[in-house]
């Protein structure tokens, strides 16, 4: 007998390595809570595969679109038809779906930081505060236009390769000040927000250890790390009297314009699975 059924929707999150993403984690729970038809799985696929991969989308399997972690942003940047201006400035994705037979691409990281500092920072974006972001890699170039985009007037960027933020800044065309890695202190001077983009901090990476105090006295400190949730940069920010942001809220919010589109709903990043998420994040500590 012919099932009259309507097949489950499929997504996934594709990467390599991937074992480590709480992307399915997140994804299921929504899909179990707001009773969808549907199921997110994590794929593990090599650099070399990925093109083939995604050419089968919607053809040798089922998907109807899905995630993209490292290190598949660029190549699937490539392999999209179709991209927000997010996604055409970045020359990365993170979100993909398939409409019409062809693929289109998003780059929500910058929607997760924003969505993150509203929650957890309210007024957060006064256009006149001074924003450091600490790194020029994928998730800096996508803050950095996040903040473009919340009209921060003075931006300044810091990292270990300073030619690497040099690079970031002209490609994206945003105006910013780039401080020598050997000028942190300088750089952060006065910034009414300061963002650490970079892994330190991460568990078994080296701390990133600052001394805080030449920040302005009601500054924001923003650790896009989750994993510890509280970094010991956070801990001395709450220590000082700063606001700290941790970056599980950037992880929830930049997952949330994928299941949209795929599902059909919009979900919401609640307390529960925030907390879900933390206790993963205690139980597997990677
Ligand atoms: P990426 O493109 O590889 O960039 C890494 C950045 O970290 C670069 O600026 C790099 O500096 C810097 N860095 C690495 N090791 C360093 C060290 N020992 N000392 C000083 N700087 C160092 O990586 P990404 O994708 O931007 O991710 C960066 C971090 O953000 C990761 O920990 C990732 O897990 C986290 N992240 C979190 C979220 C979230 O949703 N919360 C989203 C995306 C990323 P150089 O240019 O000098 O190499």
């Amino acid at each position: 007998m012919i099932s009259t059924a309507t097949p489950a929707t499929k997504a996934f999150v594709v990467g390599w390595p991937i074992s480590h993403s709480r992307s399915p984690l997140v994804h299921n729970y929504w899909l179990k809570k707001l009773g969808i038809n549907g199921s997110y799985q994590a794929v593990a696929i090599e650099p070399e595969r990925i093109e083939s991969f995604l050419n089968g989308l919607g053809k040798d399997n089922e998907f109807v679109g899905g995630n993209v972690t490292i290190p598949h942003k660029e190549a699937t940047y490539l392999c999209c038809s179709h991209h927000t201006d997010q996604a055409r400035r970045l020359k990365a994705v993170n979100t993909i779906w398939l409409q019409d037979g062809e693929l289109h691409g998003d780059n929500s990281d910058g929607h997760g930081f924003v969505a993150n500092m509203d929650d957890q920072a309210p007024n957060w974006d006064k256009a006149d505060r001074i924003a450091v972001i600490f790194g020029a890699g994928g998730a800096a170039r996508a803050i950095l236009l996040a903040l473009e985009g919340r009209g921060f007037k003075t931006i300044r960027i810091i990292n270990r390769t300073p030619v690497r933020a040099t690079r970031m800044v002209s490609e994206l065309g945003v105006s910013a000040e780039i401080f020598p890695a050997d000028k942190l202190q300088a750089a952060i001077s006065g910034a009414g927000i300061f963002i650490n983009t970079t892994s330190l901090g991460m568990t078994g990476q080296p701390p990133l250890e600052i001394d805080l105090s030449v920040l302005a006295p009601d500054a924001i400190v923003s650790d896009i790390v989750y994993s510890p949730l509280e970094t010991r940069l956070l801990a001395s920010a709450r220590k000082s009297g700063f606001t700290p942001v941790d970056g599980l809220g950037m992880l929830l919010h930049q997952a949330v314009p994928g299941f949209e589109r795929w599902f059909g709903q919009r979900p919401i990043v609640s307390k529960a699975l925030r907390e879900l998420v933390v206790q993963d994040l205690g139980a597997k500590k990677c």
